[in-house]
């Protein structure tokens, strides 16, 4: 029998009810051998996460404020959890990890030790829930003195540690520099610890559990009800999350994609729903003329046309040292024979625009230029759309018919991406008439 791993988000791991539910998702396949949770989320709007707080414990005692009380409040969530479950001090005894945990506060344990505590409450709570083991993340997810994240050793020691249990559960976000120090990865970095112990794991799939169905072909707050996505490839999910459709961390997708390990994002609160499925490559007969469709706001294009620009020699080499120069990146850059266009993003430019004009103007002196400052990017993207004629004008068809003016396209070598730019005003009806135009 393969080995699932299952990563259970702060949502689900929130309240007891969220608890008990996934206790029945583990138990329901004895398959799902190692399970890694996150600390627990906000359970309404207002709520704050278990990581915030302790954050807020930190901040506190380094400003030499009262920190007590709100660490009570991280004690208390927890307590109310092990006690709704029955779960007991000879099971586990929260009063000895709390007062650890103040002891090493107060001994000068830096924010990311105090900001991991909440995963590794959750995961101690948990393997006492379902009687499994508990493997401590900063015995076997290892980074160097610097904080890099250490790969090939922390592989080699989790797969060790893997074959001594059964069955376990690891706290996420978390491992340890080689002094032992607690080291966290960037926030929503449970996703990658999960990532991590599938690969060592060598499981059949990494089971990433949420609060949503897995992905969505647009999204909800602007289409209404966009179709599910059963299937989508590691690059179509990496063009769709750059342009800000997001259900895990962008770090968690390269251990298991290495490793040849598909991604299965799942609905704590609907676990009989499949969800979707993140993979190499999309069966053929799921496939579809587009994946999805996904956008943001907030870019400035800079369009410039030059009489023979294309024999011109270091045309583009003088615009990226302009850029450099002012310390900007771009985001693309879109070429046409005598016509370039340069789309950048607003909290990149800040307040340098105007120089940065002055300096095209100078150094590069086109016969146009062009500046539009409000430029949202759409990027509709499939695996389905390669070597397929017509989705170009299908795409460029619909948004003609609702009137929106298409001011950049952009369309990567790969052919699974047609990224258009419109003013951010049409970005809305753009995304619904897109949608709509393929389904
Ligand atoms: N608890 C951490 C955070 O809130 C990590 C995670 O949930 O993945 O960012």
């Amino acid at each position: 029998m393969g080995i699932k791993v299952a990563k259970f988000g702060g949502s689900s791991v929130a309240d007891t009810i969220q608890f008990s539910k996934v206790k029945d998702i583990i138990l329901a396949d004895p398959s799902r051998r190692y399970v890694v949770v996150s600390a627990p989320g906000k359970r309404f709007d207002q709520d704050t996460k278990m990581t915030d707080l302790l954050l807020l414990c930190h901040t506190h005692l380094m400003n030499h404020l009262p920190w007590d009380q709100l660490f009570q409040v991280v004690c208390d969530r927890f307590s109310a959890i092990a006690f709704t479950l029955d779960i007991g001090a000879d099971k586990l005894d929260l009063q000895a990890e709390y007062n650890k945990i103040k002891h090493a506060m107060e001994d000068g344990a830096g924010s990311d030790y105090i900001a991991s505590r909440g995963e590794y409450l959750s995961a101690r709570l948990i393997a006492a829930y379902l009687g499994w083991d508990f493997i401590d993340a900063a015995d076997v997810i290892k980074f160097d003195e610097r904080g890099r994240f250490l790969a090939e050793e922390t592989n080699s020691i989790l797969k060790e540690e893997l074959k001594k249990h059964e069955y376990a559960v690891i706290p996420g976000f978390y491992g340890a520099k080689p002094d032992g120090k607690i080291k966290t990865f960037s926030r929503g970095g449970s996703d990658i610890s999960g990532s991590i112990v599938a690969r060592a794991a060598e499981a059949e799939v990494y089971e990433n559990w949420t609060d949503v169905n897995g992905f969505l072909m647009a999204n909800p707050k602007i289409v209404k009800n966009p179709k599910p996505i059963r299937y989508i490839s590691y690059q179509e999910l990496r063009e769709l999350s750059y342009m800000g459709a997001n259900v895990m961390h962008e770090d968690a997708i390269f251990p298991v994609k290495e490793a040849g390990i598909p991604i299965n994002i799942r609905n704590t609160n609907e676990p009989d729903h499949p969800g979707t499925f993140i993979q190499d490559k999309t069966p053929q007969e799921c496939m579809g003329v587009i994946t999805g469709v996904a956008g943001s706001k907030n870019f400035t294009v800079i369009a410039m046309h030059k009489y023979m620009m294309n024999s011109e020699r270091g045309f583009m080499k003088r615009v990226f040292s302009i850029l450099d120069s002012n310390d900007v990146s771009f985001e693309h850059m879109p070429t046409g024979i005598d016509t370039l266009s340069v789309v950048l993003d607003n909290d990149e430019v800040g307040n340098k625009l105007p120089d940065i004009i002055e300096d095209i103007k100078r150094t590069l002196e086109p016969d146009m230029l062009e500046v539009y400052d409000d430029i949202a990017m759409i990027a509709t993207v499939g695996q389905g759309m390669t070597y397929r004629p017509g989705v170009a004008a299908k795409l460029f068809a619909a948004l003609a018919e609702q009137g929106i003016n298409i001011r950049m396209i952009d369309q990567g070598s790969s052919e699974i991406n047609i990224i258009v730019g419109v003013a951010g005003s049409d970005f809305e009806k753009a995304i619904c008439a897109i949608y709509n135009a393929f389904n």
